[in-house]
């Protein structure tokens, strides 16, 4: 059975607090691990959650502020501590490639890993694999910032009652997908279109024509909501959506799960962030994070 669920490492902008960790969030796709903006102290959190590093396979970091790569350091010596056997790919954008080197180099320790850079510097596609092709869009923050967006690809869904009413059955149910006609009848009078499922990955931006693309169709979308919105200046002014402009944006897009993170300490009652994104008109699935939460990618419709 594949598993594709978000696991939060930690859930707090710019700095920690006594509750919540810098910023950290693994992706379980199928077989694959996904670890997006490892802040200070992912490592420990991963430890927390069960994650291991054999669990990775790829790293996609949004931007070189600290909360969303200073993990990256200890993250990328416990790969090679742990001889992770397989290939582990870094993405994130090439204007900061100064501060990967310091961060891949930080101290002294051994390499035993295919550490493959993957730099970013332009919207569009970043890899293809059967269970999903992974984009990139660029963001609005005051450094260069990407969103990351993974799509599957679309499916074939077998109609059993129209199988049945052709009399298709056992071995013929192959042939006829493999081979597109059987008798007469063609794969599209037996079969429907299963839409392949779509996550997506936004932090650190303001309101932009990156988080609406990222955002269009997702079942699963985590976003930064960073400040509430009387604060609405502030965030613009730094770079930052509020739980409104973030619920709209998710509203728009026809989101069916919204995980709101990436809070600012000065807020007290996390409960204000459901309250603000409801009012502003969201009406799907709503998840505001805290450390250590598991959600699942919501079934197929
Ligand atoms: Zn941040």
């Amino acid at each position: 059975m594949s598993v594709r669920e978000l696991v939060v490492l930690g859930t707090a902008s710019q700095v920690p607090t006594r509750h919540r960790n810098h910023n950290g969030y693994l992706l379980r796709w199928d077989g694959e691990g996904i670890l997006f903006d490892p802040g200070e102290g992912t490592q420990r959190q991963m430890l927390r959650a069960g994650v291991a590093a054999h669990d990775l396979n790829r790293i996609c970091v949004t931007h070189f502020h600290g909360d969303h790569s200073l993990g990256l350091a200890g993250v990328v010596q416990r790969i090679n501590l742990d001889r992770v056997p397989h290939e582990v790919t870094v993405h994130y954008p090439r204007s900061g490639q100064r501060f990967f080197d310091r961060l891949r180099y930080a101290t002294a320790y051994r390499e035993t890993v295919a550490l493959t850079e993957a730099p970013v510097d332009a919207d569009g596609p970043l890899a293809v694999t059967p269970a999903y092709t992974l984009d990139a869009r660029r963001l609005s923050h005051p450094v260069e910032s990407y969103g990351y967006r993974l799509t599957e690809p679309d499916g074939l869904r077998m109609l059993p009652e129209r199988l049945a009413a052709h009399g298709i059955k056992g071995p013929d149910v192959g042939r006829i997908q493999r081979e597109g006609a059987l008798n007469g009848v063609a794969l599209d009078e037996v079969s429907e279109v299963r839409r392949g499922q779509r996550f997506a990955f936004v932090m650190d931006t303001r309101l932009c024509a990156g988080v609406h693309e990222l955002a269009e169709g997702c079942d699963l979308l985590v976003i930064e909501s960073t400040f509430l919105d009387e604060d609405e200046e502030l965030a613009a002014d730094h770079g930052h959506l509020t739980a409104g402009q973030a619920a709209r944006a998710a509203q728009d897009a026809g989101v069916r799960h919204l995980v709101l993170t990436h809070f600012s300490q000065r807020y007290a009652d996390p409960e204000e962030f459901e309250r603000q994104a409801r009012a502003a008109g969201y009406d799907g699935e709503l998840t505001v994070a805290h450390d250590l939460l598991r959600v699942p990618v919501p079934k197929r419709r």
